[in-house]
C-alpha cells in the first residue's frame, strides 16, 4: 500500500512539525485540532517555518504555495480521517485521551487506514487494544523539532503486522527521516537511555556534587554532547521528564528508575523549565 493522504491529529508543537514535513514530501494532509484557534496556530507555525526556508533560498514562493495547498486545517475529526491512508496522532500525552481518540479513529477511518501514535512513552499495545484493528496500530515517534531531527523510532505493538511496519518504515524514509525499529517496552529506546541520564544529572545537583552549569559543562566538553543534560531537561519540560521517569519506574518496577526528589520538587513548584521561565536555569 502506498500512502498518499494523511491526517495529523493535534496541531501543537509536534503535530504541526509532522504535518509540515508530510506536506513537504508531497502528501496531502488534513491537520486537526479541537478548535479553529489551535489549528490555525499550528498552520501559522508551519507558514513561519516555510517562510524562513524561503528566506534562506531553500524554497521558492511557488513551492511554498504548493506545500501550503496540500495542507487542510480541520476541526471535524470524522470528516478529516474519512479518506486517508494513515493517521498520525500527536495530542496530549495522556493514556485516557489517546485511548478515546483511537476508539473514534477506528470508527471513522476506512478499514485499510493505519493508525500511528507519536507518543513518547505510552504503551502502543494498550492504545491498539482500544481499536478493532490492533494489527494496523503502530508507534511513530518523531523527535523535536520535527523538520530538523532525522530519527523516527518505529514501535511495534504486540499485534502490529509486518505489513503495517513495512508501510510506515517506507513512509518515514519518504519523509526524509531515518526510521529505527523498536519493540514496545517503557520509554522505547530514546527515553529509556536519555531520561535516566537526565535523572542522574538531577541527582548530582540534589547531592551537591556540582552546580547545573558545571554538570552541563562536563557533559558538553567531556562527552561531546551538543547540549548539557540539565539544559536539555529544561528544554523538554521538567513535567515531561518526571512523567517519563514515572512510566519507566512503574513499567519496570526497578528502583534504578526512581525519579529524583529534586525533580518532583521543581515540578510541584511549577518550575517546569523554559516554558515557565524557570527550571535548572532562569529564562528572561
Ligand atoms: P502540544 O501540547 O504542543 O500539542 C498537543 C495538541 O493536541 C494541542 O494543540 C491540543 O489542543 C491538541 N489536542 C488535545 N486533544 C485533542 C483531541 N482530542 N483532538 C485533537 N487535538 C487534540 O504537545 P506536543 O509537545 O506536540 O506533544 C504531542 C505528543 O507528541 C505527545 O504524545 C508527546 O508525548 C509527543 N512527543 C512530544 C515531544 C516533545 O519534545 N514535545 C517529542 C516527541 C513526542
Amino acid at each position: 500500500m502506498d500512502i498518499q493522504r494523511v491526517s495529523v491529529i493535534g496541531a501543537g508543537q509536534m503535530g504541526s512539525g509532522i504535518a509540515q514535513v508530510a506536506a513537504q514530501s508531497g502528501l496531502h494532509v488534513t491537520l486537526v485540532d479541537v478548535d479553529e484557534a489551535r489549528v490555525n496556530k499550528g498552520l501559522q507555525t508551519i507558514e513561519k517555518n516555510l517562510g524562513r526556508q524561503q528566506e534562506k533560498g531553500r524554497l521558492t514562493e511557488e513551492q511554498k504555495g504548493e506545500i501550503l495547498g496540500r495542507l487542510h486545517p480541520m476541526t471535524d475529526l470524522a470528516a478529516a480521517v474519512a479518506e486517508v491512508d494513515l493517521v498520525i496522532e500527536a495530542v496530549v500525552e495522556n493514556k485516557q485521551v489517546k485511548a478515546d481518540l483511537f476508539r473514534q479513529l477506528d470508527e471513522h477511518a476506512p478499514a485499510h487506514t493505519i493508525l500511528a501514535t507519536n507518543t513518547s512513552s505510552l504503551p502502543i499495545t494498550e492504545i491498539a487494544a482500544a481499536t478493532k484493528r490492533p494489527e494496523k496500530v503502530i508507534g511513530m515517534h518523531f523527535m523535536n523539532p520535527v523538520p530538523v531531527m532525522k530519527l523516527v523510532e518505529v514501535i511495534r505493538g504486540l499485534a502490529t503486522s509486518d505489513e503495517t511496519f513495512r508501510v510506515v518504515d517506507r513512509l518515514a524514509r519518504h519523509m526524509g527521516k531515518t526510521p529505527v525499529e523498536v519493540q514496545d517496552f517503557p520509554g522505547f529506546v530514546s527515553n529509556r537511555v536519555l531520561m535516566p541520564m537526565i535523572n542522574e544529572a538531577i541527582y548530582a545537583v540534589y547531592e551537591g556534587v556540582a552546580t547545573p552549569e558545571a554538570i552541563d559543562e562536563v557533559m558538553k566538553l567531556g562527552m561531546n554532547h551538543p547540549m548539557g543534560p540539565l539544559t536539555l531537561a529544561d528544554f523538554i519540560g521538567l513535567d515531561t521528564c518526571l512523567y517519563i521517569m514515572e512510566t519507566l519506574y512503574e513499567g519496570f518496577g526497578d528502583s534504578k528508575y526512581r525519579p529524583c526528589p529534586l525533580l518532583r520538587k521543581y515540578v510541584a513548584a511549577g518550575w517546569l523549565g523554559r516554558k515557565t521561565g524557570r527550571g535548572f536555569y532562569v529564562y528572561e
